[in-house]
């Protein structure tokens, strides 16, 4: 094999979901595609870190300009910035979206509890998390995290840590089955488990 082609593959195959044979496979399809595919693909790539970036205000993925990042979210001004969604990555913030009813805006926490990998209490955002709900008014927050045993611990963890500060604590409903990804939640699922959530 060309040390060109070895060397791309070993790079995809770095992707999540994609192993050896599957990095080979597009490299050896690209060959054959479409020359400005390759170009395009490389152009946007190499400007990917530089231009997009995590949100100052929630986490979400957002475009980086003079070197501040605001997401489409948190620039919306439509959005109801006294009800804050609690979820643990983008791409739950992502599912949420697509099932177009939440009205409010996001944090996005990066982790979730983890005992078992490790991760405690002290690993999670929590004072960026609560000077967020002091500096925007926040009046409700729904924890959306996973159906899952780390899940349902980070909602536990939330429901203490907030407690003081007299905010209303919900969490979304069942519907998105235990141990499921909200990712791949359908929108009318994750807008019954939104529209049932519960006080926690
Ligand atoms: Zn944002």
């Amino acid at each position: 094999m060309s040390p060109k082609v070895h060397r791309l593959a070993k790079l995809l195959s770095r992707l999540p979901g994609v192993g050896d044979k599957t990095a080979q496979r597009y490299v050896l399809w690209l060959l054959t595609a479409d020359p400005a595919l390759s170009r395009d693909l490389g152009a946007e790539l190499a400007s990917l870190r530089d231009e997009l970036g995590p949100c100052d205000r929630c986490g979400n993925v957002a475009e980086i300009e003079g070197g501040r990042a605001l997401c489409d979210v948190c620039s919306d001004g439509k959005r109801d910035g006294k009800l804050l969604c609690v979820v643990a990555r983008v791409h739950d913030l992502m599912a949420i979206e697509r099932a177009g009813v939440m009205r409010g805006r996001y944090f996005v926490l990066g982790k979730l509890l983890s005992p078992l990998e490790g991760v405690g209490p002290e690993d999670l955002p929590l004072d960026r998390l609560e000077a967020r709900i002091r500096d925007d008014g926040v009046t409700e927050v729904i924890v959306a995290t996973p159906p899952s045993v780390d899940g349902e611990a980070t909602a536990l963890l939330l429901k203490r840590e907030l407690a003081a500060l007299g905010v209303a604590i919900s969490r979304i409903a069942s519907g998105v089955p235990h141990g499921g990804d909200l990712e791949f939640a359908d929108p009318i699922t994750m807008s019954r488990a939104l529209a049932g959530r519960q006080r926690l």
